[in-house]
């Protein structure tokens, strides 16, 4: 059952600066409403077809962006002068109208909009609302709505007043403190005003908090989503490594996709894809490694097994399973990836696909064909393309599925930890240089060699590039710091954020970083020593 569509909705922020800092306004909902019933929310609600009306749209004045669509901004103004009695208008000069003219225009709070405008000749200034989120309620409520929330300086000399309808009570407050009286448990806030309170609070006045709201580039949505595992039936945010891979396998909303990771059940993630992870669970490879099943999910149809993963009787078995298997491809030749491949080949013919073993790896997985970057594959229904992606390891490639651009990352992007570049075969600057030609192609979602698949991929592959070049400059602040320093005297100052346990996993990296800034001509190696290489021009 499709979970029923959301309400297009708008909401408004209202701020006024004190000496005690920026308070927003708030209003409380009354207990019998079918929505939020006694929560404390900003003014706001669902979208009117008259929000579209051409009288007002024609009224708005500066509305430079495309998204959200103007009646948004309209519904929002329209509903704090109905809900709270602040009327953020302007004559036909772009003068805001004063707080005498607003009081004696109260009795429109319950007439249509545009017979306000029209009859008082008044015009919505959009400039001065700025877009600040984009919510859904999650499915499973009696009510949903699709929630775009505003930001806006309250004007001058208003003094706002719940409706005694909808709203029963206003006030208003630091967004601190309605955070803290929500901890209290002495007002009701829900999940998506505490966020906006959340960003709120971190400023000193009203001016501050919008110009801070205009200069986000991006507003994301973040549609709560439900599915059920071990827990029961749960709710999902943005913030939750489940979320992405939700929405992609349960794209209806039904809710009954599953949120754990569990080896040996094959889990659908859409037409195309399945994901049977392998029981060799670890600090390396998380919950184990994920095989991916690729190809017409119907009995008849031809099939690719994607990082077979290790040689596991059970697992193989479980591969088997799935018949028709006519191809075997691998992202690279760590043990935890390939060496299910021979006995797959052995019992189905399979075509092995990939790079061969370095020295020191899966000197069992022997491609009957050897993929270049940029190299199709044609698996009858579906095709992928080869990327090479060194960095992890030499010979590691990811594959791009044509059909719905998900991305089979193998080790080169995990979720829920980080890879580890071990050189010599790993190398810190051919991962970046990796992840970079990443961000030219289009991907829709990634499917990583361990953990839940991981949406929003271009920021994702911004952040670990990011969270590399970081840790880099910890590198070269530790030499400037103590000087010509060995391995050991690195680790604790570059790794001071890591318990000591993983340390010896981290001086893998702390070299392969050192290699990096040796190959970019920054550092130089003497012995067991590295130092800083002068710049010639500094002298
Ligand atoms: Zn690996």
């Amino acid at each position: 059952m499709a979970a029923m569509v959301p309400r297009p909705a708008a909401t408004l922020a209202l701020l006024r600066d004190t000496s005690g800092g920026p308070q927003v306004l708030m209003l409380q909902r009354t207990q019998n409403a079918a929505f939020l019933g006694g929560a404390y929310v900003f003014a706001g609600g669902a979208l009117e077809a008259a929000d579209d009306d051409g009288r007002i749209v024609a009224r708005v004045r500066g509305l430079f962006v495309p998204t959200p669509p103007v009646a948004y901004w309209i519904a929002a103004i329209r509903e704090c002068f109905e809900e709270a009695g602040v009327l953020l208008a302007c004559d036909a000069q772009g003068q805001f109208i004063s707080a005498e003219r607003a009081a004696a225009l109260a009795h429109y709070r319950s007439r249509a909009f545009a017979e306000l405008l029209q009859e008082q000749d008044l015009y919505l200034p959009a400039t001065e609302l700025a877009y600040c989120g984009h919510w859904i309620t999650a499915p499973g409520r009696a009510r949903r709505f699709d929630t775009r929330f505003f930001v806006a300086v309250a004007p001058e000399g208003q003094l706002a007043s719940h409706d005694a309808a909808e709203t029963v009570h206003h006030v208003w407050i630091t967004p601190r403190e309605a955070l803290e009286r929500a901890a209290r448990g002495e007002i009701e806030l829900v999940h998506a005003t505490r966020e906006i309170l959340g960003e709120l609070k971190n400023f000193a006045s009203a001016g501050e908090a919008l110009r801070h709201v205009r200069a986000l580039k991006e507003i994301e949505e973040n549609r709560a989503c439900l599915a059920l595992g071990r827990e029961g039936e749960k709710v999902f945010r943005r913030v939750d490594p489940q979320y992405h891979e939700i929405h992609w396998s349960d794209p209806q909303e039904t809710g009954a996709t599953t949120y754990d990771l569990v080896a040996g059940e094959p889990k659908r993630l859409d037409r195309w894809v399945t994901r049977l992870i392998a029981p060799n669970p670890g600090m390396m490879t998380g919950p184990g490694t994920n095989t991916y099943i690729v190809g017409r999910s119907e009995a008849d149809g031809e099939r690719a097994v994607l990082d077979p993963g290790p040689d596991i009787a059970s697992h193989i078995e479980k591969i088997l399973a799935f018949g028709n298997i006519k191809w075997i491809l691998c992202t690279h030749t760590h043990q935890d990836h390939s060496p299910a491949a021979a006995a797959i080949k052995a019992a189905t013919g399979a075509q092995v696909l990939g790079r061969p073993a370095p020295a020191g790896q899966d000197a069992t997985f022997k491609p009957d064909f050897v993929l270049e970057n940029g190299q199709r594959v044609d698996l009858g229904s579906v095709a992928l393309r080869a990327i090479h992606t060194p960095g992890h390891a030499s010979n590691h490639l990811c594959y791009l599925l044509e059909q719905t651009k998900m991305l089979f990352t193998g080790d080169h992007v995990m979720q829920g930890s980080t890879v580890v570049i071990n050189p010599p075969d790993g190398d810190m600057r051919a991962y970046l240089q990796s992840l970079e030609k990443l961000l030219d192609e289009d991907i829709a979602i990634i499917a990583p060699g361990h953990g839940y698949l991981i949406g929003a991929p271009k920021k994702e592959l911004r952040r670990l590039i990011a969270h590399r070049l970081a840790r880099e400059e910890k590198v070269v602040n530790a030499l400037v710091k103590i000087g010509p320093a060995s391995i050991e005297e690195l680790l604790p100052l570059v790794y001071d954020d890591v318990p000591v346990r993983i340390h010896r996993v981290a001086a893998r990296s702390l070299t392969a970083h050192l290699d990096k800034l040796a190959a970019d001509g920054a550092v130089r190696a003497a012995g067991e020593r590295y130092s800083l290489v002068k710049s010639r021009t500094a002298g």
